[in-house]
């Protein structure tokens, strides 16, 4: 794409800026605002066999992405991104881009879905997966020490208990080893934590969730450190394995990502002053966030978040399993849904949206804090939990 104005070294602006004005670029020769939407799959080659384009065909790439990625890197201070299909299609890549045989540590709580796929994909397809204790240092470490691994997986805050790792100690070990450090900071969003400056080798984004931010994309992107070998091999898995994002869904995030920093403001304040009025209510036995002092993760997460705590909780019912659920379906102004990140507010019962095998307490009610008036998502819980 040809561009008007961009600002000449964007990496002096602050994040709200380059959220808002996605990038702040305009495109020739129209000078849109707003990008345009590529839908060409092809694209012509000179009589010389070239493509002076610089484009070939849109498995391998998509200028609709261009804009998007830019911004993603930028706000992960990131040498490059890459929009993927899907949340598990971006984290997949990382692990494909491994070799059969790769020693990997991943976290005990964790994205289920992502973990489903570590054990019944990875493991038969040749990765040796160990699990730590996301909440012990010292056990990512005596595990990075015996296994040797060539991948550490991390999630912080951790779905759905919310568990904090220091990705900077985390970091460390994996360079010690001679691993790279990968972040699952979906829930973090670039604007609280950047894994990068951490010290991690790649961030990883579900850009279903905060980033797109209304419940009507599904999209993944990733954001690395170097463009090194490893980046080559994942956009190898990227373009070969097809799992590409469509020119629309690329254009959609780019404009859900425009109001970023209002939206996750907004959802962290909520968040922030639901944890505070339900900590020690007497249904609920916790109320997991890593912004309340009691968290055992609240010092860390204090370190390496930024402007606050996220916009996830989850409240355990001291009845029960089938409290949980009542509680959940009595919820008026929450949905109840699976997801997370957007706008409106969803509650789960989360053991059975995993199903078997879950990790997950089956007490626990994982709550998405959107940006409604904090007053009303207040009075839907004390309501439900009469
Ligand atoms: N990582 C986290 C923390 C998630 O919550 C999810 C989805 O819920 C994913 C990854 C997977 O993302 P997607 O649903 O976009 O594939």
């Amino acid at each position: 794409m040809v561009y008007a104005t961009m600002p000449g070294n964007s990496s002096k602006l602050n994040p709200e800026t380059l959220v808002a004005q996605g990038m702040g670029r305009v495109a020739l020769p129209y000078r849109d605002i707003v990008p345009p939407i590529y839908v060409s799959t092809t694209y012509e080659r000179a009589a010389d066999g070239t493509y002076p384009g610089g484009r070939s065909y849109s498995r391998a790439d998509n200028p609709s992405y261009d804009q998007a990625e830019a911004l993603v890197a930028s706000l992960e201070s990131a040498a490059a991104a890459m929009l993927f299909a899907s949340g598990q299609a971006a984290a997949a890549a990382v692990f494909q881009s491994l070799a059969p045989g790769d020693a990997v540590l991943a976290p005990r709580n964790m994205y289920w879905g992502l973990r489903k796929w570590l054990l019944e994909y990875a493991a038969p397809w040749g990765l040796a997966i160990e699990f730590y204790d996301n909440a012990s240092i010292d056990d990512l470490a005596a595990k990075a020490r015996s296994r040797r691994p060539r991948l550490i997986w991390i999630e912080t805050p951790a779905n759905p208990t919310w568990e904090i790792t220091d990705i900077a100690a985390a970091s460390t070990i994996a360079r010690e080893v001679g691993a790279i450090a990968a972040v699952d900071s979906t829930v973090a969003t670039p604007l609280l934590t950047r894994p990068l400056e951490l010290g991690a080798g790649i961030a990883m984004h579900s850009a279903t969730k905060y980033l797109n931010g209304h419940s009507d994309v599904v999209a993944g992107v990733l954001a690395t450190a170097r463009d090194d070998e490893r980046w080559k091999r994942i956009r190898y898995v990227r373009g070969s394995g097809g799992s590409i994002l469509g020119p629309l869904e690329a254009w959609l995030l780019l404009r859900g990502m425009r109001t970023l920093h209002l939206r996750v403001g907004a959802a962290c304040a909520n968040a922030s002053a639901i944890a505070q009025r339900f900590d020690g209510h007497s249904a609920l036995s916790h109320v997991l966030y890593p912004g309340l002092k009691t968290h055992a993760g609240h010092e860390v997460a204090a370190r390496q978040m930024r402007g606050g705590f996220g916009g996830m909780l989850s409240l355990r019912v001291k009845r029960g399993e089938e409290a949980a659920k009542s509680f959940t379906a009595k919820l008026r102004v929450f949905k109840q849904a699976t997801s997370l990140g957007s706008v409106e507010s969803l509650a789960e019962h989360r053991a059975s949206a995993e199903g078997p095998g879950t990790m997950c307490p089956p007490d626990l009610v994982r709550l998405s804090i959107g940006v409604e008036h904090v007053d009303d998502l207040i009075a839907d819980i004390e309501q439900a939990l009469e």
